[in-house]
């Protein structure tokens, strides 16, 4: 049973030191309790009582990886049902289905589309996972196109049987790429468990139910594999979506270990349509798929999932922000135009954009924002003359430039005056209230 809240208490220190981020042990021993804390952050706990809170400390949901190195998958580690009670923690894999069934050009350019990509905010956004299939129940052609897949892709890999044999195959081609194992079910528990074990590889477990599910992972527990990905077994919306909320609130509200790991789910087995298997992978996106499975990337479908993602699994405490400072776009000099933006990323990226857009070449001020929007950090009092014009001199900008304009937003017009007052010497231009509206601006300005 997990530790209640006042058993936690008792066990640390009782300094009330507040290094672990909140003001009291108690606090510290409410969240630890709750999940919403990592033992880790207090570092006055000893190891004795480390080992004692080892499972009140275990995250709810276990963390497990695929693959290894840089290109390596974490899934799980959730403490919360909602992003806005703090955060999501580890976005969801994308994978490619592979077939060992399928033509040679069809495996080819599928493996070229596992390596679509995509830069976003100053990110770059990428599927994860390649899951090869033995559909055709040769456990030689399977490892054959395992082997193909590892050369020609740097995805971790899935490896998709319930025929141990051709599973042991598998992973004989790509053991040093820890492969996640998928399925141990009723029938081959003990001979998947004992492949996983031998290669210390993550393994899926596939049941017909939860209760069916829940045994299964107790089991394989049993049997000393703690790394694993749960399929309830679903290929309906409705029953997947229904399973992926009871796994995910049962294992956080009821802390019940046996379903506390990561899920994979696949649209690909739910709908023969794309479009709908996009939607239907979206919805999971949002709740609660560790795994997406999809029968293919196309640009069109995946780039919205991506995004999608992104924004979902970016912390809502924290808005993506980009470094303060002077951003030299298209080669500017001693006579080109300095504009003003703050420094929350989508605006960087749009604003620089569009000056690119506009073939003038211009210094671009980012001032921090703490990652605020300009309209949002003006209503905050951090966009506004007081703040803006210390970091403006401080930038060393003044020494870029001959004329000495600058160009402010248009949603902060009302700063012109302070700004003026602030910076003597400089001229305070008020720009466009739209980015869309630059280019035109710039070139009016050059004219
Ligand atoms: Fe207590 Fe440790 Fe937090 Fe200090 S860091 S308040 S000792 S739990």
């Amino acid at each position: 049973m997990p530790l209640t809240g006042i058993a936690i208490f008792k066990l640390l220190p009782k300094t009330n030191c507040g290094e672990c981020g909140v003001p009291t042990c108690l606090a510290f021993a409410m969240n630890l309790a709750a999940g919403k804390a990592e033992l880790s952050a207090c570092p006055y706990v000893s190891e004795e009582t480390k080992t004692q809170l080892s499972e009140a400390a275990a995250p709810p949901i276990r963390p497990v990886t695929i693959g290894v190195g840089d290109r390596a998958l974490k899934v799980g580690g959730e403490t919360v049902m909602f992003r806005h009670e703090k955060r999501l923690e580890n976005p969801p894999g994308f994978a490619i289905l592979i077939k060992d069934t399928m033509q040679e050009s069809e495996v080819n350019s599928r493996l070229e589309r596992a390596k679509l990509q995509y830069e976003r905010v100053g990110l770059t956004l990428r599927p994860e996972l390649v899951a090869v299939q033995n559909e055709s129940g040769d456990a030689k052609k399977f490892e054959a196109l395992v082997n193909k897949v590892k050369q020609n892709s740097d995805c971790s890999i899935i490896l998709i049987s319930t025929n141990p044999d051709a599973l042991a195959s598998g992973v004989k081609a790509c053991a040093d790429r820890k492969p996640l194992i998928y399925a141990a079910t009723k029938e081959n528990l003990e001979a998947v468990a004992e492949l996983a074990k031998e290669n210390s590889c993550p393994v899926a477990v596939k049941a017909s139910n939860l209760e069916e599910l829940a045994e299964l992972t107790t089991k394989l527990n049993e049997a000393g594999i703690n790394d694993l990905v749960l399929d309830s077994g679903s290929r309906t919306l409705r029953q997947a979506l229904e399973d992926q909320v009871i796994i995910r609130s049962t294992a956080l509200n009821k802390k019940f270990r046996p379903l506390g790991f990561p899920t994979i789910v696949f649209p690909c087995e739910m709908t023969d349509d794309p479009m709908k298997e996009a939607v239907i992978a979206s919805i999971f996106v949002a709740k609660y798929g560790g795994i997406i499975v999809l029968s293919d990337f196309q640009g069109h479908s995946l780039f919205p999932l991506l995004v999608e993602r992104m924004n979902i699994y970016t912390d809502p405490q924290r808005p993506l922000a980009t470094t303060e400072g002077i951003y030299d776009i298209g080669g500017p000099d001693e006579n080109s135009p300095v504009l003003l933006t703050s420094n929350f990323s989508l605006t960087y990226f749009i604003i620089s954009g569009e000056i690119e857009n506009s073939k003038v070449p211009s210094y671009l001020l980012v001032k921090d924002t703490e990652g605020l929007s300009v309209m949002t950090a003006w209503a905050a009092g951090k966009f506004v003359a007081d703040a803006i014009a210390p970091f403006v001199k401080k930038s060393g900008i003044a020494d870029k430039v001959k004329q000495h304009k600058l160009i402010i937003p248009g949603y902060i017009a009302a700063e012109s005056g302070g700004l003026e007052e602030e910076l003597p010497g400089w001229e305070i231009l008020v720009g466009p209230r739209e980015g869309a509206h630059i280019p035109a601006y710039l070139k009016a300005q050059k004219s």
